[in-house]
């Protein structure tokens, strides 16, 4: 096996200290509290990351809100530039960042690679800032009197994310709101946040004016000082649903703006026309990738009809040639789950889908890897039915649940009867049905064919039911309202000739 590169958190010590990023340069906590953060592929504590306080969030807020009216007032061209050199330098240092992905996630490096190629894309939608913002213009609405419409940016926003994509949420959040002038404070996963911070040290060097991005590290001090905090006027998050559902509350009881994206439960019908073969390659690709650690992972197939024991035999043939291992190594294909307690926490779904009415067809506690990594290998359950809390619970782990059902219709009504509506697929042969299919589904984002159906950067991410709380998606079109206000402006240049006193309500002539 080679081993592709270390990771540069191992270089250095033992056990590096991961700090804030505030006002344009890293700043060592004060509170005296911090999180452990591991090599999951090690199960080794390799950094200890500053967990915030009120003061210190207030601290970032304050350097945020300097640097909104220089921001603000800098021209179109100029943040524009700003934003491709931004993409040139992550470009650059895109293996830089996908190694301390892999380092303190356990995703695999290509993986890595994959998640900051993706966010990339949504810093390339943004360097189109001019064109994004651009508004409407009529002449002559009434005689003398043009009107139109421009957005402007809030001021300081909030960013909350979760650890499953350290690198590419934050970019969702981040590169549109201060593409459209907005100054940043991102609060990231403590389980897994130094590609915030080494991102950051790139903003500086991409000409991002100091205080403009901020990094505050912690855990529920630091996001309720966010929620809190009178001069924050909006907040995105993305993690689970009922911390999505909280952030939701607080942020708009507090008079903000908030989009809260929430977890997955995601389904993917198999029809019985279906190529059962792709669909057994997109099912094990989905399911298994990135340890089952995604909100757009597969986790229930709905087999409808023959299609269910064709496909338990494909996906059973499949599981024992994915590569379980650490990420670095170059042959691994699924690496570890993020802490100990989630790995036990997942392998006790496995543990009790028997006791539940469901078979395991493969056990994935048996096949992972020695040593002290928190490595989990794929299973497979069979027969997995609604109510059972391996049907209704997001895993968010290499557990793939197959249910079985005699007709589409039973199969769509399963998905729509779900409380989460992130992301769905249908497998099928048949373009009628997967026409009805789309319009019928209850989710945010569908695939045909397609088992992960993240949106390109020029469409919007989100989810309906529990997989969002707000109104609107996040990056693409809806990530540049989220983060901007409409104004519209009526205008006359003086003309003598038609200045009167009117006190009705004006009317166009
Ligand atoms: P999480 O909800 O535990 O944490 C997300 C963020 O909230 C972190 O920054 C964390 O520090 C903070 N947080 C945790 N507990 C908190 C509390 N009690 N009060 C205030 N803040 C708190 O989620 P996670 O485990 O980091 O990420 C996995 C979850 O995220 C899964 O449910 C997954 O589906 C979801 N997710 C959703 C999307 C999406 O687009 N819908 C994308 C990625 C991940």
């Amino acid at each position: 096996m080679t081993e592709l590169a270390t990771p540069p958190t191992e270089q250095q010590a033992d056990v590096k200290r991961i700090n804030h990023w505030i006002g344009g340069r890293s700043v060592a906590g004060d509170s005296g509290r911090s999180g452990p953060v591991y090599n999951p592929a090690r199960g080794k504590q390799t950094g200890a990351v500053d967990f915030a306080s009120t003061e210190e969030v207030d601290r970032a807020v304050q350097a945020a809100k300097a640097a909104f009216p220089a921001w603000r007032a800098m021209s179109l061209s100029r943040k524009s530039s700003i934003l491709f050199r931004i993409r040139e330098l992550v470009f650059q240092h895109k293996d830089d960042i996908a190694r301390i992905l892999t380092s303190e996630h356990g995703k695999v490096f290509s993986d890595a690679q994959g998640e900051v190629a993706r966010g990339l894309e949504v810093v390339e939608f943004c360097c189109g800032i001019p064109e994004l913002l651009k508004g409407g213009y009529t002449e002559q609405a009434s005689t003398g009197i043009d009107v139109y419409s421009i957005r402007q940016p809030l001021g300081v926003v909030g960013g909350i994310t979760p650890f499953n994509f350290p690198a590419m949420v934050p970019m969702w959040m981040w590169a549109p709101a201060i593409a459209c002038g907005n100054t940043f404070v991102l609060k990231p996963s403590e389980k897994d946040p130094s590609a915030s911070v080494f991102t950051a040290d790139l903003l500086k060097e991409a000409g991002v004016p100091d205080g403009v991005f901020n990094v505050v590290h912690g855990d529920k001090v630091a996001v309720d000082a966010l929620l809190q905090h009178p001069d924050v006027v909006a907040i995105s998050f993305v993690g689970s649903t009922p911390i999505a559902r909280y952030v939701y509350e607080t942020a708009t009881n507090n008079g903000k703006r908030c989009q809260a994206l929430g977890g997955a439960k995601n389904h993917m019908i198999v029809l019985p026309d279906a190529d059962i073969d792709m669909a057994a390659d997109a099912a094990v690709s989905a399911g298994y990738g990135s340890a089952g650690e995604r909100c757009m992972a597969v986790s229930m197939i709905v087999a409808v009809g023959h299609a269910a024991d064709e496909l338990v035999d494909a996906i059973k043939e499949r599981l024992p040639k994915v590569k379980v291992g650490d990420g670095m190594q170059a042959d691994s294909e699924m690496g570890p789950l993020i802490t100990r307690e989630h790995r036990e926490k997942v392998a006790a779904y496995v543990e009790n889908a028997p006791s539940e009415g469901a078979s395991v067809v493969v056990d994935g506690r048996d096949g992972a890897p020695d040593g002290g990594g928190f490595f989990l290998a794929p299973s497979l359950l069979d027969n997995v039915k609604p109510g059972t809390k391996a049907y209704d619970d997001e895993i968010f782990g290499p557990v793939l649940g197959i249910t079985r059902v005699d007709t589409y219709e039973e199969a769509v009504r399963l998905v729509n009867e779900n409380p989460y509506g992130n992301g769905t697929a249908i497998f099928t042969r048949d373009g009628g049905v997967a026409r009805q299919f789309q319009f019928e589904v209850q989710a945010g984002m569908v695939g045909v064919n397609v088992p992960i159906p993240v949106p390109v950067a020029y469409y919007s991410f989100g989810g309906w039911k529990n997989s969002l709380f707000g109104d609107l998606h996040i990056y693409g079109p809806e990530g540049i309202d989220f983060y901007t206000r409409g104004k519209v402006v009526t205008s006359r240049w003086p003309d003598p000739a038609t200045s009167k006193v009117d006190l009705g309500f004006p009317q166009t002539r």
